[in-house]
């Protein structure tokens, strides 16, 4: 789950990170209340989206104008440049083209920039450890850092058995060329970080950029915090900063069904049970020539129910022209999938083509009950035919 850049500076504030001072609104007028109360003489207004490149980003209305972040100079133009963000499509490097609509602001005072660098915390799955990323090189995206000059980032692997020590901030310190008092305020910056990352069951904690103020100051002026969801019944109040509008619809909804989806970009709609099998069955539909439009994963204790879900939430997306739907029956009984497949193709008027693999417990009466619904299912008998029935009978309705 990922949360917006003034939530995640609120939690890392809490525990100690330097940030500057700002507050949240919702409308032209609450920005302007939260820079008097702030006071000036700088203020910077930024779009409250989940996505990073608003500064470089445009409004859909206006791409010849400003950008998503902007530093105004008077109380009446945070409230001006307020009405011209809220409500408005963003549209950035990491939003796609269709953009995201601004609905919330940061407004913060301003800072005097005089570096800007980069500092991330992430686990690395290979070696298993909360490793720090940080590069001199700040303010840009640290992909392209990583690809176009990978020597000027510096990786430092914590182990969990003894946790931060101050080798680790110097060492980080000294690659940013952070100086006297500097190195000082980096170490209880990166320490802070590190203890929000652990406590919250960070995912990811990227401050970019990581600032050097005029007076020497570190201040982190760009904030992005992401979390591990299979942790976040243990963080009720970092459930509770989800923003469902930044949230992709289908995902939702799959997501109150316990239903594991993930939307792609192909035109297979696929419904299989276990995560190695629909990864499979993906694989073998790239085999074929087509592309799956999603990654589903209905669970080993499916009940007609949840199987009618996933239906529909397969077809809510306008890209599906064929459904494959791949079940080993185990836990779960082949009559039960084959009862929720009929019932949901009839609920759900089904116009694509469709067809089941079934393989399993009662797979006979499975197939038994496909066979006699009077709906257009084709029936496989095993994985590779199953997806080579599924290929050719879209190919044959675009024909
Ligand atoms: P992002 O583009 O979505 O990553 O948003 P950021 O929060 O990183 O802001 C983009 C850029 O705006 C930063 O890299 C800074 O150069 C600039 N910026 C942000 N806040 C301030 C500020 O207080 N003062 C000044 N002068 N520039 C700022
Ligand atoms: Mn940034």
């Amino acid at each position: 789950m990922n949360i917006h850049e003034y939530q995640a500076k609120d939690l890392l504030r809490g525990y100690g990170v330097a940030v500057p001072r700002g507050g949240v609104a919702f409308t032209p007028e609450e920005a302007a209340s939260v820079a008097r109360e702030l006071g000036g003489p700088v203020w910077v207004v930024k779009s409250q989206i989940h996505a990073g490149g608003r500064g470089a980003g445009r409004f859909q209305d206006n791409p010849g104008g400003k950008g998503g972040v902007r530093v105004v100079k008077s109380v009446e133009e945070v409230s001006s440049n307020a009405a011209e963000m809220l409500n408005h499509v963003l549209v950035t490097k990491q939003t796609g083209p269709s953009g995201k609509e601004v609905k919330r602001l940061y407004v913060e005072e301003g800072a005097d920039i005089k570096r800007e660098l980069y500092l991330g915390l992430l686990i690395d799955r290979a070696t298993g450890r909360v490793t720090i990323i940080a590069s001199t090189e700040g303010g840009m995206e640290i992909e392209e850092v990583a690809h176009n000059t990978p020597e000027k980032i510096v990786k430092v692997a914590v182990d969990p058995a003894t946790g931060i020590q101050g080798y680790h901030t110097r060492k980080v310190a000294f690659a940013l060329g952070l100086e006297g008092k500097q190195v000082g305020a980096a170490a209880k910056f990166i320490q802070a970080a590190y203890k929000a990352f652990v406590e919250l069951d960070c995912a990811i904690v990227e401050i970019n950029p990581l600032i050097v103020t005029g007076s020497g100051d570190i201040l982190a002026l760009d904030a992005k915090m992401s979390f591990d969801d299979n942790a976040l019944f243990r963080h009720k109040d970092v459930a509770a900063l989800r923003d469902e509008a930044e949230e992709d619809p289908a995902e939702i909804e799959a997501a109150k069904h316990e239903l594991n989806y993930v939307k792609l970009d192909g035109n297979i709609g696929c419904m299989v049970n276990g995560a190695g099998l629909a990864m499979a069955t993906m694989d073998i539909i790239k085999l074929y020539g087509a592309e799956p439009a999603n990654f589903l994963d209905v669970g080993g204790g499916a009940t007609k129910e949840r199987v009618t879900a996933a239906f529909k939430l397969i077809l809510s997306d306008s890209a599906v022209e064929g459904i494959l739907v791949n079940i080993f029956g185990g836990i779960m009984r082949c009559d039960v999938i084959a009862e929720g497949v009929v019932a949901a193709a009839r609920d759900v008027k089904l116009h694509v083509p469709l067809v089941v693999r079934l393989e399993g417990t009662n797979v006979a009466l499975g197939k038994k009950i496909l066979a006699e619904s009077g709906l257009p299912i084709l029936s496989a008998d095993n994985l590779d035919d199953a997806a080579k029935k599924i290929v050719a009978a879209v190919k044959k309705e675009a024909a």
